[in-house]
């Protein structure tokens, strides 16, 4: 929805507020280069993709002590990544951090965070993906109306994931949904961005399938990449139907948003 939009302009916004620090850092420490990892969403969407410029996937998951996402949807992300792309060497590290304690985080904030707790950088032919797992909630949450940011991406390889919002949704509900279920939808949802999808990067001619007013997200019903999705009770929605039918809850990607990572050189 519109909110994606505003996010991923604050995302560029980020890229150039934080050149400076990057340099900085860079000047001490030569070896490790943050620059690659603070491009803005979809550009390394090829990179994920196919085996050319990197060979080695390394995913750093920064979680909230007690927040740490369930062993099943990091599993799952990692069976659907083996499915969809040419890596076969995931490398996954866990890093517990405290709270911060804060309620309701922007963008700014996450970005800040990342730059203290994001260890792994691309290095190499190894590619490196963040994901930050925080209990705090989004100030784009709007509590008022039953809307809670689940997940967002804002670098090229930078993910978070809101687990109190996603935890307390999973928890709520009465159907054979469990906790890592949500998780799953929620971190495919969102990797689909840094995938390119929907028109970040995986522009295809002749084969705009963004949503009418949301660029950004699918217009193929049912698709992972869906703009009710972004969101929880669309999330939730989905998944129930999904699960009325004798489906498993997590969605699938469409025929066309499958059709763009082929042509970014997916499988
Ligand atoms: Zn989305
Ligand atoms: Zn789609």
């Amino acid at each position: 929805m519109r909110n994606f939009k505003l996010l991923f302009t604050v995302g560029i916004i980020f890229i150039s507020c934080s050149q400076n620090s990057d340099n900085e850092s860079e000047t001490t420490d030569p070896i490790v280069s943050r620059v690659e990892n603070r491009q803005s969403i979809g550009t390394s969407a090829a990179d994920f993709l196919n085996n050319d410029n990197f060979d080695r996937l390394h995913i750093e998951i920064v979680h909230v002590d007690t927040y740490k996402p369930t062993p099943g949807s990091i599993d799952r992300f990692r069976q659907w990544l083996e499915e969809l792309t040419f890596k076969t060497d995931i490398q996954i590290t866990y890093k517990s951090v405290a709270s911060t304690t804060i309620e309701s985080m922007n963008y700014n904030k996450i970005a800040e965070l990342e730059n203290e707790y994001r260890t792994i950088y691309n290095d190499g032919k190894t590619l490196s993906l963040y994901m930050y797992f925080t209990d705090a909630g989004s100030t784009l949450d709007v509590p008022s109306q039953n809307r809670f940011v689940l997940g967002a991406v804002y670098y090229n390889t930078s993910m978070v994931f809101f687990q109190k919002s996603i935890r307390l949704i999973a928890d709520k509900t009465t159907l054979p949904i469990t906790r890592a279920d949500v998780e799953t939808a929620v971190i495919q949802h969102e990797f689909g961005h840094l995938f390119g999808l929907v028109n970040l990067g995986s522009e295809r001619e002749g084969a705009d399938h963004g949503a009418p007013d949301d660029e950004n997200h699918c217009n193929e019903e049912n698709c992972l990449m869906a703009a009710e999705l972004n969101f929880n009770t669309g999330m939730i929605n989905t998944m129930s139907s999904r699960t009325a039918m004798g489906l498993d809850p997590i969605p699938l990607l469409g025929l066309e948003c499958q059709l763009d990572l082929k042509s970014l050189g997916g499988r």
